[in-house]
Formats: C-alpha cells, sequence, structure tokens
C-alpha cells in the first residue's frame, strides 16, 4: 500500500468522528475504509508517488470542513439538488457550510477525493455531526425520518446551532472589510457591513470606504499630483511655454476637487454593496455576547444583530499627544483633506509615512512648513534612503526641527487659519523653544480602533499596549469564529493592497475551500514625499543585522531623470540600490529606489523579487531607454568597492 495511503488513515483514525455514531448512518471512519480501498487500488496502479500524496492531501483537505462543521453540503452552484439540500437545511434554519466545488481551485481533484472518501458518485453530499448522510436523495429520506433532526439534537438541545441573522458581518467598511464583504457574497452568503466614522475632535467625518479613499491613499496621492504640477509648471518654461499671469494655487479649488472625487467613490461603494446584496448599515458595531453585535446608527438607535462568522476591519484613528491644547486646536490627516480653508503656515509633528508625505504636498504647493522631529525619519525604512529624503526636503525649502517635541499647543488668534504658539522641548537636554504656526497637523501615528467593540465581551485578545489584534497565519483571533483582517493586525503592515488581499483570500478559505494564505513578505510600498521613495524586501541595515556584511553585497548609483536635465535640475539627488544575498545565488532581497514615479517602478520589481530575482537575472534584463527604472538593470558599483556613483548623463 502506498505511503500516502498510510498518511491518510493514520490521520484519519488519530481524529475519529467527535461524537458517537448512530447506527442509522454510517461512521465517516467506516466510509475512509472503503476510501482506503479504492484509493489503494489506484494508488497501487500508479508509479507516482506525489499524485498519491496530493490524494492524501485532498482527502484530508474534505476531512478537516466535515471535522470543522455541524452541516458540511460539497455541493455545485448550478446543481439544482444541491439547491434544493441547501434549502432544506435553511428551512430547519441550522446554518451549513457549503463547498461549492464548481467554484473551488482543485474543485474536479476534490470531488474525485470526495469520491475516493465516499463513495458517492454526485454532488450533494452531505454529512452532519460528522456522519456520512449521503446524496440528495438520502438527505431527504433522513429528513423525512426525522434522522437528521435527531443527528442535530443527539448532543442535547444546547449543541443544536442557532440560526443566525447572517453567514458573516463585518465591521469596518474600509479597504479589508469592504473586499471580504464583496467576496463572501460570490459564494452565496448573507453578509452584512456595518461602517461607521466617530467624527474628529474637531468635528470632521466623511463616507463610506474607510481610511484610503477618504483620508489616506487617496486624497494624499491627488494632493501629492497638485505640487508635482508645481514642480511642472516651472520646469516648463524651460521646455518653451511662456505665460504671463501670475501663477497661484488655490486650496479651496484643489480641495473641493479631491472632495468631489471622493464623494464619487463613497456612491460607487454604495451602489456596489447594494448590487452585491450585502446589507450595509451606517451604524457602530460593538459585540455585546457571543455572535452577537449591537448596531448603533447616527441618531443613537440600537438594534441587535447575530453571525455565524465576524471580520473585524475596523482600522486605525490618529493618535494625539495628550498635551494641553491639542484636540482643541490641532487637526489630524482626518481634518487635512477636506479642511475648508489654506492651513497657511504649517508645523507638521511626527516623522513618518503620514507626516513627511503632508509635509511634502503643503510645502510643493507653496506653503511655509516645518516638520518636528522626535528621534529619526521614517523608522523602520532604509535609513540611507530615509536621510536622502529628508535632505531633499531641506534643500527644497522645509524646515526641521529635530530632537524636539510638542509640549503645549495655545490659541494666539481665533481664525481660518488663527494663529497658534508651540511649545516644544528638546529629546536630548532641557532645552525649550516656541514658536507661531497657523495649523499644526499631528501626524505621530495611528491606534488601533479594537478598545471601544466589546472584544472583552467575547473574549477576543488584543495587544494590551498596541490595541492590535494577534491572529494566526489565516487571520483568525483566539476567538475561532472572528476574524480580523488590515489595519487592526499585530505585526502586519498598514497598507490598503495587504488588507485587501487579506479580505479577498479570508473569505475565499472561509466559503469556497481555497487554501491560500495572504503572504506578508516582500511587500512593497511607496512614499509619496516630494522626491517618491519605493522599497521592497529588507533595508541595508536589516540586511546586515540577519545575513552579516561579509554575506551580502549592495549595489548602488545616483541617477538623473532625462525630464530633469533641460530645467537643469536636482541632478544626483535621484538613488537606485539593490541588496543582494550573496549565500544564495545574489538573490535581490532588497530593492531601494528614490525618484519620480517610485511606485510605478517598484511594483514590477516587487512581482520580480517574488519570483526570486537574482543579480545576474537583472544584469541580464534589457533597460528600456530612456527611463528611470533602466538603472537597475546596470548597477555596477557595489558599496563594498567604495567607486563613484555619481551619473553624468545617459
Ligand atoms: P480602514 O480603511 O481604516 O477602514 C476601517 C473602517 O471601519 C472605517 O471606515 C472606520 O470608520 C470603520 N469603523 C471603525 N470602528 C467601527 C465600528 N466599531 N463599527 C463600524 N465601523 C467602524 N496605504 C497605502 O497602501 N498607500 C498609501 O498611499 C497610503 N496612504 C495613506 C495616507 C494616510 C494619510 C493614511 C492615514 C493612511 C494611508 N495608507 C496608505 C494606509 C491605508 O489607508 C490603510 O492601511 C487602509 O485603509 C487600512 O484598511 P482597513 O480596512 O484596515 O481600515
Ligand atoms: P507611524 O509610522 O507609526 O509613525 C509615527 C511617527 O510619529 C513617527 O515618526 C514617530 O516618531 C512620531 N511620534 C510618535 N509619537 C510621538 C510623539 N509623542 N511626539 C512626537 N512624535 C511622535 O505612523 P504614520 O506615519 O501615521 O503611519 C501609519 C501607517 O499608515 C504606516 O505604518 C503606513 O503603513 C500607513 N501609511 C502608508 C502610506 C503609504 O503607503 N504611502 C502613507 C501613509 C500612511 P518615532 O520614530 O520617534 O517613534
Amino acid at each position: 500500500m502506498g505511503s500516502s495511503v498510510r498518511k491518510g488513515r493514520a490521520v484519519q483514525q488519530a481524529e475519529p468522528p467527535r461524537r458517537a455514531a448512530k447506527e442509522d448512518f454510517h461512521q465517516v471512519t467506516q466510509n475512509t475504509n472503503n476510501g482506503r480501498a479504492i484509493t489503494a487500488s489506484r494508488t497501487e496502479d500508479s508509479t507516482k508517488s506525489s499524485t498519491k500524496s496530493k490524494d492524501a492531501e485532498l482527502i484530508l483537505q474534505i476531512q478537516s470542513y466535515i471535522d470543522k462543521n455541524t452541516v458540511v453540503i460539497f455541493s455545485n452552484t448550478t446543481c439544482s439538488l444541491s439547491t434544493e439540500v441547501k434549502e432544506l437545511f435553511k428551512s430547519m434554519k441550522v446554518p451549513y457550510f457549503s463547498l461549492e466545488l464548481d467554484q473551488t481551485e482543485n474543485g474536479q481533484k476534490l470531488q474525485e477525493a470526495l469520491y475516493q472518501l465516499t463513495l458517492e458518485t454526485s454532488v450533494p453530499v452531505v454529512f452532519v455531526q460528522q456522519q456520512q448522510i449521503g446524496d440528495y436523495s438520502k438527505t431527504l429520506k433522513a429528513h423525512e425520518e426525522g434522522k437528521l433532526q435527531k443527528l442535530l439534537e443527539m448532543n442535547g438541545p444546547n449543541h443544536l446551532q442557532e440560526s443566525y441573522d447572517y453567514d458573516l458581518i463585518v465591521i469596518g467598511g474600509g479597504s479589508g472589510g469592504l473586499a471580504a464583504a464583496k467576496e463572501a457574497v460570490k459564494y452565496d452568503k448573507k453578509v452584512m457591513v456595518l461602517d461607521y466614522v466617530t467624527p474628529t475632535p474637531l468635528g470632521t467625518s466623511w463616507g463610506l470606504g474607510g481610511t484610503c479613499v477618504n483620508v489616506g491613499c487617496i486624497p494624499k496621492k491627488l494632493m501629492h499630483q497638485a505640487a508635482l504640477l508645481g514642480q511642472a509648471l516651472k520646469d516648463s518654461r524651460k521646455f518653451g511655454w511662456q505665460f504671463t499671469e501670475e501663477v497661484k494655487h488655490s486650496w479651496e479649488t484643489m480641495t473641493e476637487a479631491v472632495q468631489n472625487y471622493i464623494g464619487s467613490l463613497n456612491w460607487g461603494y454604495r451602489v456596489a454593496l447594494r448590487d452585491n446584496k450585502v446589507t450595509y448599515e451606517n451604524a457602530y458595531g460593538e459585540f455585546v455576547g457571543p455572535h452577537t453585535i449591537k448596531a448603533t446608527n447616527a441618531k443613537g438607535k440600537e438594534k441587535l444583530y447575530t453571525a455565524e462568522k465576524f471580520i473585524i476591519a475596523t482600522g486605525e484613528r490618529p493618535r494625539y499627544l495628550n498635551i494641553p491644547g491639542d484636540k482643541e486646536y490641532c487637526i489630524s490627516s482626518d481634518d487635512l483633506f477636506s479642511l475648508p480653508y489654506c492651513p497657511g503656515k504649517t508645523l507638521v509633528v511626527g516623522a513618518s509615512y503620514v507626516a513627511l508625505e503632508c509635509a511634502g504636498f503643503l510645502a510643493g504647493i507653496g506653503l511655509d512648513v516645518t516638520v518636528m522631529v522626535r528621534s529619526i525619519l521614517l523608522r523602520g525604512f532604509d535609513q540611507e534612503m530615509a536621510n536622502k529624503i529628508g535632505e531633499y526636503m531641506e534643500e527644497h525649502g522645509i524646515k526641521f526641527i529635530k530632537q524636539f517635541v510638542p509640549t503645549k499647543v495655545e490659541q494666539i488668534e481665533e481664525g481660518t487659519p488663527g494663529k497658534l504658539k508651540v511649545i516644544a522641548k528638546s529629546t536630548t537636554g532641557s532645552q525649550t523653544i516656541e514658536g507661531e504656526y497657523n495649523t499644526v497637523l499631528l501626524a505621530v501615528g495611528r491606534d488601533a480602533c479594537t478598545r471601544k467593540i466589546g472584544l472583552d465581551k467575547v473574549g477576543v485578545k488584543i495587544n494590551k499596549i498596541s490595541g492590535k489584534i494577534p491572529a494566526n497565519d489565516e487571520e483568525q483571533t483566539n476567538v475561532p469564529y472572528i476574524y480580523a483582517i488590515g489595519d487592526v493586525l499585530e505585526d502586519k503592515l498598514e497598507l490598503t493592497p495587504v488588507a485587501i488581499q487579506a479580505g479577498r483570500l479570508l473569505t475565499q478559505r472561509l466559503y469556497a475551500g481555497a487554501t491560500l494564505k495572504c503572504d506578508y513578505v516582500n511587500v512593497p510600498t511607496t512614499v509619496f514625499t516630494p522626491m517618491e521613495y519605493g522599497a521592497c524586501g529588507f533595508s541595508e541595515e536589516r540586511a546586515l543585522e540577519k545575513f552579516g556584511e561579509d554575506n551580502i553585497e549592495v549595489y548602488h548609483s545616483f541617477f538623473w531623470p532625462l525630464e530633469w536635465t533641460v530645467p537643469g535640475r536636482d541632478n544626483n539627488k535621484c538613488y537606485a540600490k539593490i541588496i543582494c544575498n550573496i549565500q544564495d545565488n545574489k538573490r535581490v532581497i532588497g530593492f531601494h529606489v528614490l525618484g519620480p514615479n517610485a511606485g510605478e517602478v517598484t511594483q514590477g520589481f516587487a512581482a520580480a523579487i517574488k519570483c526570486g530575482l537574482t543579480k545576474e537575472q537583472l544584469d541580464s534584463t534589457i533597460g528600456i531607454h530612456p527611463v528611470c527604472a533602466e538603472i537597475f538593470t546596470t548597477l555596477s558599483v557595489t558599496k563594498r568597492s567604495g567607486g563613484n556613483i555619481i551619473q553624468s548623463g545617459c
């Protein structure tokens, strides 16, 4: 007998059906015996052991659905008998897990494995309490004879599953939550999304879609574009454009245009939910007991809903400093993008993504901007790149106050904008400074929205300090029916595409029999500072720490975008760097680029890195001329060599 069959049997014997079998029904193990006989004869004929182990894996996959669920229906979305069987359980108000084989990766192979396990030749195939009921007619017969009902009650009424209002309730209609909800309805699930925006201390609020759309990526990138256009206007004179009018920027026009676009996205999301038959409530969700959530709308009206499963996708909100005057007079990124007046002279507090990006576009549209940095720029990023970003910003007129933190904000003058006095203290000594600004933008990090959603009522653990939710590699919390995705997750990246990918894959695993997990490694990212920075993989310092100096080779070069040569600006400011692991065929483990369109450049290289890109493969790739990204196909100077990396032309 093939090893795969033995492996299969061992697991099946080690994990017998959890409940005593009724004599009317075959036990899974009995059927497995049958299945084994067939598996044996088939596998003995087979010459390929990999095929055998694949069969065993599929049988184990099917077995795990049976073990984990009270009622399992192996079904097919186009099969009317499958639909009737599901209707039967619905009419009994018994929740079931259905695996739609025609919608499942490996569906055909799973169906063959199902046959091996059950000897049933067609779907639906039904299991109740880990016992095989059989096909459509056997299930109907068992129901008519009251045997289904008996099986469902066999561990007492407490073990009879309740009927829930929804299969899935998603708390939070942002990037992750909406992606998960829209995916779940594809598998015939009844889904609700609760989304509610608690206004900022200054009263700013917005529509459906979460942070990215309303107060994150989208308005940020559009305002960054406004700044780039300002630069393009200056460059254009060198390219022959002549204009006599004074060039001015209107904050109000930009903000209105950006907000109009956001409004269209909010509307689009609502329509998409309605078209997909996802129930949407603009209400705040809070667990009040197992499988039960309270939804409170803006008028304070409360409703209770139950669901078999929940996904927490409540995201994060900006943190405040807890110093006098911060909530009264300062704004956060949640207020900035819809601010009805131009912020004027601005102090940005913080030195990471949000702070530097906002400081960048505010300066780019012509405002007087100062950044107050507590320690370093862009913690967690390659520090050589971070410092080059800082230098470029300083050269382009942004002021930096380093190693200082605000201690108090006072209002000097009311107005839109008014005038504020900021008192700050040194983080390295006792020095105190003060300054006057029209606006103070706090960008000092974000807190997970997990402390006021009743997680204690259902026993979901959070990290007490960060408020983040720990989860396993399937985004499942310590409470099996509650999952978490996106920014609320502990030790995961806070990026829109990550939240979307995690949400989609989670729902496919929950409802479509998929097994693919979200891969959080080598996620590319871009910081949209005036000089954009794209990165994927290890920073130089992390690579040094992990592999040791002798085992990494760093290739680097400055470059000068052709488009910048005619205006004659910023030569040798753009910079490319890759980090290779010498011990692993010089595989590229870190990719860093400072330059225009860094996100566009990084995206493609990230795919190559995922495929295991080596330095040799990069060198054998022919560049596209004349573009910035071609520099990565010709990198030849190692840092170790100390060679010259200044570029003098193309
Ligand atoms: P969110 O999108 O934040 O959605 C959570 C939703 O849940 C919100 O609508 C919230 O109001 C709601 N909610 C909270 N509590 C409840 C409750 N109890 N009941 C009902 N609803 C609730 N990422 C990128 O990839 N690229 C970028 O360029 C980028 N730029 C950014 C710029 C800024 C200024 C910021 C702040 C973030 C940026 N991000 C960017 C990060 C990105 O926005 C987030 O990673 C992403 O939005 C996270 O998605 P999420 O689904 O986890 O949460
Ligand atoms: P962050 O990465 O947590 O950075 C917080 C910054 O505030 C740090 O510079 C920190 O300094 C500083 N800070 C914290 N407490 C402070 C205090 N009391 N006084 C002064 N400074 C203080 O937060 P973020 O910039 O808000 O970004 C949050 C997440 O959003 C990011 O991790 C990112 O994933 C996502 N995001 C992505 C993009 C993008 O993809 N382009 C853009 C924006 C945001 P220290 O270093 O000293 O701690």
